[in-house]
């Protein structure tokens, strides 16, 4: 019955931030000013976001040091992943990171709007024209009901409605649960994300061109793996687009 009572509690809190975000606030430093717009986001907070510039990986988006001649960078050149590219607007420090964690962890559903329109914006100087699905990375079934909202999800849905595009979030799903990563190694990830994906009706995304949806890239195990999955169902192509990316390994251009 407690447990009932906590995810009534979650889904009516989720339920109310989605419906009523306040117009003027700035979703990433709660500040008031009355020229915010539909972006939700402040002009100093605008300032502070570290936007990753073009010089980076082909492939998985990853900023290269000044100097660094090839267009893929050294992991990448001898790696190959199931998806084709990563779109990432911002890197994962200062700022980004903690609206991402207030976003998810404090219970700031609503906060998908301002995140959901960096990343439009980040594909409005991409060429999405050809992409047929959405497909955000699922939670397993535990986490969310603890959180209430899947955020991979909510961006999805922004995303969708803005370029009107459908979104499928019904069909890729988190079988087993996983450990946390961000403790594990690269070569740990892998190994626990590993087979933790299934499709349940694989024939929606045959032939498709997928836009699969996160929020934060690192490694690139989680994506790389539904990617696999959703390649096996029949997708045709899988780009990846998140809101923001770490370094993996450390390393820019190596
Ligand atoms: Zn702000
Ligand atoms: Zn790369």
């Amino acid at each position: 019955m407690k447990n009932i009572i906590k995810v009534l509690k979650t889904f009516c809190h989720t339920f109310l931030e989605l419906l009523f975000p306040e117009s003027g606030v700035c979703f990433i430093c709660d500040s008031y000013d009355e020229e915010i717009g539909e972006d939700h986001i402040c002009d100093e907070c605008k300032q502070k976001l570290k936007f990753i510039g073009e010089h980076r990986c082909s492939i998985c988006g990853r900023p290269l040091e000044l100097g660094y001649i090839p267009d893929k960078c050294h992991e990448c050149i001898k790696s190959i992943h199931y998806f084709t590219k990563v779109i990432a607007p911002l890197e994962y420090t200062g700022i980004t990171k903690d609206a991402i964690y207030k976003y998810k962890y404090g219970k700031k559903a609503y906060m998908y709007k301002a995140l959901g329109h960096l990343m439009v914006q980040a594909l409005q100087n991409e060429d999405i024209e050809d992409i047929d699905l959405i497909v955000p990375v699922p939670l397993h079934r535990s986490k969310l009901v603890n959180r209430g909202f899947n955020q991979a999800e909510l961006l999805g849905k922004y995303i969708s409605n803005y370029f009107n595009i459908p979104m499928d979030s019904k069909n890729l799903i988190r079988a087993r649960k996983t450990k946390i990563q961000n403790k594990l190694s690269k070569k740990e990830r892998r190994k626990n994300i590993k087979g933790a994906f299934k499709t349940k009706r694989s024939k929606v995304f045959e032939e498709k061109k997928i836009l699969l949806i996160d929020d934060i890239y690192t490694t690139g195990a989680t994506v790389d793996e539904c990617s696999k999955v959703l390649l096996h169902a029949g997708a045709e192509e899988i780009v990846v687009l998140v809101l923001a990316r770490g370094q993996g390994s450390g390393n820019r251009g190596q």
